[in-house]
């Protein structure tokens, strides 16, 4: 069987050739996606990485969350997943697969503009798994606007929200459980680099994000809570299809990389194993880019 360890060529590791124009109302229902994308539901191959771990992971009903729940899961951990009401077709998909591993999956369904939901969230997640050790802040909104006109005051204040507060309010709550040896992960991006011009808002936070990291990472490593982040490139997920990007420019999604593709979700998800497992233990404060090549500082 293939798996992430066979030896391959990056470049044809997946298919090159870009999907077909599609369009979808946010959040984005991955089931509509097309084609579908490569979650690692056939191919990652745990090896005890995160036994015993308890995780919480936000927007992991689909894409990369949905990638990394699989993962955690298939490495040991017990996982509880975030998502929208709506998006509970896709959320049961993923929690099948984590039962599947003989694992404990703990659906909350919520939106996490609200921080009353993202304080519940954490107390449920920490509260069904008889703990908390794992984090991963991965929720995002991003919604592609071609003048900053067109950016509604609504829209800000939402993708502030969801990328930033909900961050801030989930980590908040989550603290008190962490023990020593607890990782938490952030999801950031290629856009706190190297921003699009119809992204002024999404890269904004992204790079928010990469800041409170790294100042969080060193108030939490006396007490050996460790703090990194992931800054993933282009990615086949909803989020694309829903408004992330032109529909037009779909067609060439990914191609910009010097790898000449898009990743799949499942190429995503090594980092945040290695980033939440004790083998990272003197990584603090770190970016690890999955990003296909493309420079950053
Ligand atoms: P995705 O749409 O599959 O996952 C994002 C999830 O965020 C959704 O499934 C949804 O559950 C959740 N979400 C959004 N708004 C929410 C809200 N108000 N309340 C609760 N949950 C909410 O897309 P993805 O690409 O896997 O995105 C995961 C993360 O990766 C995001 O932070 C995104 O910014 C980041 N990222 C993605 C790419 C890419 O190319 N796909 C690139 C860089 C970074
Ligand atoms: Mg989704």
């Amino acid at each position: 069987m293939t798996d992430q360890y066979t030896f391959a060529n990056p470049v044809t590791r997946y298919s090159t050739t870009p999907p077909p124009e599609q369009q979808q109302e946010g959040p984005g229902d991955e089931q509509q996606l097309s084609p579908a994308p490569d979650l690692g539901e056939d191919s990652y191959r745990g090896s005890g990485r995160l036994e015993g771990r308890k995780a919480l992971v936000t927007g992991a009903d689909s894409g990369i969350g949905a990638a990394v729940a699989i993962a955690f899961a298939r490495e040991g951990a017990d996982v509880a997943i975030s998502y929208l009401p709506s998006e509970e077709t896709d959320a049961r998909r993923i929690v099948e697969l984590i039962e599947r591993e003989g694992r404990k999956a703990v659906a909350i369904p919520g939106d996490l503009v609200d921080a009353e939901y993202c304080r519940r969230l954490v107390d449920t997640a920490a509260g069904e798994l008889g703990g908390l050790d794992i984090l991963v802040n991965n929720a995002g909104k991003q919604q592609f606007a071609k003048e900053l006109a067109e950016i509604s005051d609504e829209q800000f204040d939402e993708t502030l929200r969801t990328n930033v507060y909900a961050m801030f309010w989930v980590t908040k709550a989550a603290l008190p459980h962490l023990g020593a040896g607890s990782t938490i992960i952030n999801t950031s991006s290629i856009q706190a680099y190297n921003p699009s011009p119809i992204l002024v808002d999404y890269a904004t936070t992204k790079a928010s994000i990469n800041t409170f990291s790294k100042a969080l990472a060193q108030q939490l490593a006396p007490q050996g809570i460790r703090v990194n982040v992931v800054a993933p490139g282009p990615v086949w997920t909803a989020l694309q299809a829903a408004g992330g990007q032109p529909p037009e420019a779909l067609s060439e999604f990914g191609q910009q990389t010097p790898l000449g593709r898009a990743a799949q979700p499942a190429e995503l998800a090594p980092a945040y194993v290695f980033l939440a497992s004790p083998e990272s233990s003197y990584v603090i404060g770190e970016t690890l880019h999955v990003n296909g090549g493309m420079p950053t500082p």
